[in-house]
């Protein structure tokens, strides 16, 4: 098991970006950090970005645990990109699609 330490960034509406340190479990992909609580702005985008530099999405449903990038094929053949969350039991993930 891997735990990379990063930091977890939110934006919200107006372009305000709050950081806050956290930690990723790259097995799992989930992320450890302080909730962030912002009342009644609009959250615009999360993601985490680790010590080696790398950014990671943030599931924009749990927002526990980073995403990935799965592709289905779909009608006619055609391949379609989907990110799906790493928590197999959150709403936005693969089984769900
Ligand atoms: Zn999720």
């Amino acid at each position: 098991m891997t735990i990379l330490k990063g930091t977890f960034t939110s934006v919200w509406d107006g372009g305000t970006e709050i950081e806050t340190e956290g930690t990723l479990n790259t097995d799992t992909g989930q992320i450890d950090t302080e909730q962030v609580d912002a009342d009644v702005e609009v959250l615009e985008e999360e993601y985490f970005t680790d010590e080696n530099g790398n950014v990671h999405e943030v599931c924009s449903v749990c927002h526990e645990y980073t995403t990935k990038v799965v592709v289905i094929e779909g009608i006619g053949k055609q391949l379609t990109d989907h990110r799906v969350c790493n928590d197999p039991d959150c709403d936005n993930s693969e089984q769900n699609l």
